[in-house]
């Protein structure tokens, strides 16, 4: 039957070949063309194009502003007469292409952004083309969603029974995570009776150095910033477990619902660990909810020699991870797991007669997605991941990781090394913040901050190299972090020149 049906497939395309006249009988819409060849043409050029941009990417500035004449004609109003799909690529190339975010390069190291693959590109085309709400509709994407899905459990080390799905990123997936944490720690029944009727305010641990979109998952969740507590760090900036304790024990003293705690696998800032087992031990103890966010630290698990790092975070009973930070996939795609595949389907479970299913059919679900988020319409986000590990496998996408963190090292002895340079944070995994400091040293810190602001400006505004910066006990610091398969060593040693180079300049 189904070899039929591919002979038909490779029948049709042969034949499909449009007459003279561009037009096709029945041809009803320009949104299909009208010559097929003509778009063919068009999407080889786009393939073709983009490959090579990719291959140069080396060869370019890392980054350069949006010039005036572009900004001008981005902003322009529509055209509603449309200009045809040539002259729409040609302004994509002319204004948009050459005015990315820089993350492509190899010496982008900005906040946490992934480099991409030229393969997570092509797959991007293979998931649009096939346009699947993966929802739950019976059709190959929900049972690649869940092959996939059941590959990153076993390669992160997650027990095999829980339940996960694809997200928009860790943001998403923190707060699917929350939200299932809520409905099973609150001490009532919230997803019936609602926050409203809480006998007692549900209250959520996590540290100073959390990720802000634990804090936006309680805003929006309704507990509030107010309830949330932003524990303090220890000097590797790991949640402080002493202080977690005393805090639960304060806030059942004053009549609160302890209902879980957050803790990270790999911090934003300086890509530091809490100690998940001591964590999970005080979960368990209290009867606490543990989420994990690893949004990109969780990728630890992948190497034999850090795979310490993330020794607990098999205990979390909902774990937060992305695939277009340090899994490379294209954005957008972050992944949540819980534990307890019930209470997960439990919070999200809607029912309607438009979603009721069927015995055979398209609503014969394999897997409800619709009832695991709060979304309904769900891209094929796995295909690009699946894809990627049927073709990789998994040693390259572990060799980044090694060799990131190798780097990051290398990028820490280089400032340890260097008079002028001073490291602001220890480097547990990819991220080292550090910053310029002058060989006098009595510039004052407001000044170093100052000039430090003007060293990262210029070394993006030049496209040299782009790391970020964040805020440490109050300094701005340069901030490197790397999930970039492209970066050499070398590369490195041209940031450390060029930020010496740019603090004498700047510093007259
Ligand atoms: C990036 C990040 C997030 C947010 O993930 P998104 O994919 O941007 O939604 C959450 N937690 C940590 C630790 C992160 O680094």
């Amino acid at each position: 039957m189904s070899a039929i049906t591919n002979q038909m497939g490779l029948a049709a395309t042969s034949n499909e070949s449009s007459d003279s006249t561009g037009g096709q009988p029945g041809h009803i819409s320009p949104l299909d063309p009208a010559d097929w060849d003509d778009l063919r043409s068009l999407g080889s050029r786009m393939v073709g194009d983009m490959l090579s941009h990719l291959k140069t990417v080396r060869d370019r500035p890392v980054w350069q502003p949006v010039p005036g004449d572009v900004r001008t004609r981005l902003s322009q109003p529509l055209n509603k007469e449309g200009i045809g799909e040539q002259a729409a690529y040609e302004e994509f190339t002319r204004d948009v292409l050459p005015y990315g975010i820089g993350n492509l390069h190899p010496r982008f190291w900005g906040w946490v952004i992934g480099s991409g693959t030229p393969l997570g590109a092509l797959s991007e085309l293979l998931a649009a083309t096939m346009n699947a709400n993966v929802s739950g509709i019976n059709g190959a994407p929900v049972l690649v969603e869940q092959q996939t899905i059941e590959w990153l459990k076993d390669l992160l080390g997650y027990p095999m029974g829980a339940s996960g799905l694809f997200v928009s990123g860790a943001s998403m997936a923190n707060m699917v995570g929350l939200a299932v944490g809520l409905s099973e720690r609150a001490g009532f029944d919230v997803l019936k009776d609602g926050l409203a009727r809480a006998p007692k305010p549900p209250v959520l641990y996590t540290s100073s150095q959390t990720h802000f979109s634990v804090g936006k998952t309680a805003r929006t969740l309704g507990i509030g910033s107010a309830g949330v507590r932003a524990l303090p760090v220890t000097t590797d900036y790991a949640m402080d477990v002493n202080a977690l304790e005393a805090s639960i024990r304060e806030d059942r003293s004053r009549g609160l619902q302890p209902f879980a705690i957050a803790a990270t696998a790999g911090t934003t800032n300086t890509g530091a660990f809490d100690d998940l087992n001591a964590v999970a031990d005080v979960a368990e103890r209290e009867g606490l909810w543990l989420h994990v966010d690893g949004a990109f630290g969780a990728f630890a698990a992948l190497v034999p020699e850090l795979k310490h790092l993330v020794s607990g975070m098999e205990r979390a009973d909902s774990l937060a991870f992305d695939l277009h930070k340090w899994f490379l996939a294209p954005i957008e795609a972050g992944v949540v797991f819980v534990k307890d595949a019930q209470a997960h389907a439990k919070a999200f479970t809607e029912d309607a007669g438009y979603v009721k299913g069927l015995s055979g059919g398209l609503a014969n679900y394999d897997v409800s997605y619709y009832g695991l988020s709060p979304q309904l319409t769900r891209g094929f986000k796995a295909l690009k991941v699946w894809m990627a590990l049927k073709a990789h496998g998994v040693a390259p996408y572990a060799d980044v990781v090694r060799r990131n963190i190798e780097q990051a090292r290398h990028l820490k002895r280089l400032v340890d090394e260097h008079e002028e340079l001073e490291l602001m944070a220890s480097v547990s995994l990819n991220v080292v913040c550090f910053r310029y400091v002058g060989r006098k040293h009595n510039i004052d810190d407001r000044e170093i901050d100052r000039l430090n602001t003007d060293i990262l400006i210029k070394l993006q505004e030049d496209g040299t190299a782009a790391p970020t910066s964040t805020v440490l006990h109050g300094r701005f610091v340069l901030r490197v972090c790397i999930t970039n398969h492209r970066t050499r060593l070398d590369d490195l040693d041209l940031l450390v020149t060029e930020v010496v180079r740019l603090g004498h300049h700047l510093h007259g």
